[in-house]
């Protein structure tokens, strides 16, 4: 047998992607199944943007740009970040990219040598210690507490960090858990990474999408100039203008750090699709008001998602501030049975579910949290309530 890459060997295929693909399939067949698993609005993609593409088609922007995005997208993203975030960068610290999964890996590649470990609290979306893998480093994984609304502490950070510790990733609003990190938090975190000398790679894909008035999205760069030197942001167009399959992401960073990127990309994949990026301009630069139309359908559909949560028997969430999912807690459903068989693992619960039930939830064992399934309600209010019947229909059923 030839040896293959023990790199890749290590790698787990995104099980988030894999229920969608088995739900998809189970639909084909004709079978009525609901779906919480996938991670994508459901809404189409505004009709400016998609004009703005075919613009770009009919007007031949369909060659190479340059390797880390047109000049024009990466301005629009610099003044985005001005006037969202209130962060000065020069265009030339912005790298767009294939989504921004494909920002997180080149981010990684660029700042990460053998065995170096980045920091990741749990739960965590599923790809970044996959991703940190595939990069070179160790995933350091932190537990954290319900109690603390899965935020981490300032002891669990010390605790995790050794004389290798090169990074640490943060996401606000979080995937899979919905929380919005505060400013406090934000502090008490950029003051660790500063004094350790280490990067913080924030994720704020999400940061459009938060649905209560007292909660607001900053970003850890603009607490201070020191943080702001050593943080990563990882953003794009996919979750707010519901644009996941046009795969426009992008970073912000110092100088050198997008200098690396940049070149890595290069030989990657030369450049982020033209059309794409053209469409990403239209989105950033125009009207938010779709955005806006897509949010305020997102808090009705995260209320009645909760408040049929709050009604089923043996399972608990903590009301999600944002982003589009409902992390539960079904450990009290252990050593109960349905038809029979013993549930011991969220895995279990979400195995009977999609086969007695026609429902798609994904466990969270890959998030770093087997006691809990994730929810996505990016899907319709009759969609959720049919689901959530199930759901509850499923507990009532349990022996
Ligand atoms: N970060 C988080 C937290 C996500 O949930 C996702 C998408 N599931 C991404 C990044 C990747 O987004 P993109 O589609 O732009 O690659």
């Amino acid at each position: 047998m030839m040896i293959l890459s023990n790199k890749a060997e290590q790698i787990r295929p995104s099980s988030t992607l894999e229920i969608s693909a088995k739900a998809a399939e189970l639909k084909a067949k004709g079978f009525d199944i609901v779906g919480f698993g996938v991670g994508e609005p459901d809404f189409d993609t505004p009709e400016h943007i998609k004009e703005a593409a075919i613009d770009a088609i009919n007007s031949g922007f369909t060659k190479y740009t340059p390797a880390s995005g047109i000049k024009e997208l990466r301005e629009v993203v610099a003044k985005k970040l001005k006037y969202d975030n209130g962060l000065d960068y020069d265009f030339s610290q912005i790298v767009i990219s294939n989504g921004a999964k494909h920002s997180l890996i080149n981010t990684f590649m660029a700042i990460l040598n053998d065995n170096d470990e980045v920091i990741i609290p749990a739960p965590y979306w599923l790809s970044y210690s996959e991703i940190v893998k595939i990069a070179g480093g160790v995933p350091i994984i932190i537990n954290t507490k319900k109690e603390n609304n899965y935020m981490v502490t300032k002891e669990e950070l010390l605790n995790a960090y050794t004389n290798k510790t090169k990074a640490l990733i943060i996401v606000s609003p979080s995937n899979p858990t919905g929380m919005v990190t505060s400013y406090e938090e934000l502090k008490m975190i950029a003051d660790f990474a500063v004094e350790k000398d280490i990067f913080v790679i924030s994720d704020e894909i999400y940061e459009k999408l938060i649905y209560d008035e007292d909660k607001k999205h900053i970003s850890i760069a603009s607490i201070n100039k020191d943080i702001y030197e050593r943080t990563i942001i990882i953003n794009g167009v996919s979750k707010s203008y519901s644009m996941t399959g046009w795969r426009i992401g992008y970073t912000a960073s110092n100088i050198k750090i997008a200098k690396l990127i940049s070149a890595l990309q290069s030989h990657m994949t030369s450049n982020p699709n033209s059309i794409a990026q053209k469409a990403a301009i239209a989105a950033i630069e125009g009207s938010q008001e779709c955005v806006n139309i897509m949010k305020e359908e997102f808090k009705k559909r995260r209320d009645y998602i909760f408040e049929r949560e709050e009604k089923i028997p043996y399972i608990s969430a903590l009301k999600p501030e944002g982003a589009f999912y409902i992390f539960i807690d079904i450990s009290r459903i252990y050593g109960k049975k349905f038809n029979k068989i013993e549930i011991k693992s969220a895995s279990d619960m979400a195995k009977l579910l999609i086969e007695h039930k026609l429902v798609a939830v994904v466990p969270c064992a890959d998030f770093g949290m087997p006691d809990y399934i994730r929810l996505s309600y990016a899907t319709s209010i009759d969609i959720i309530k049919k689901g959530m019947d199930r759901i509850e229909e499923f507990i009532n059923e349990l022996t």
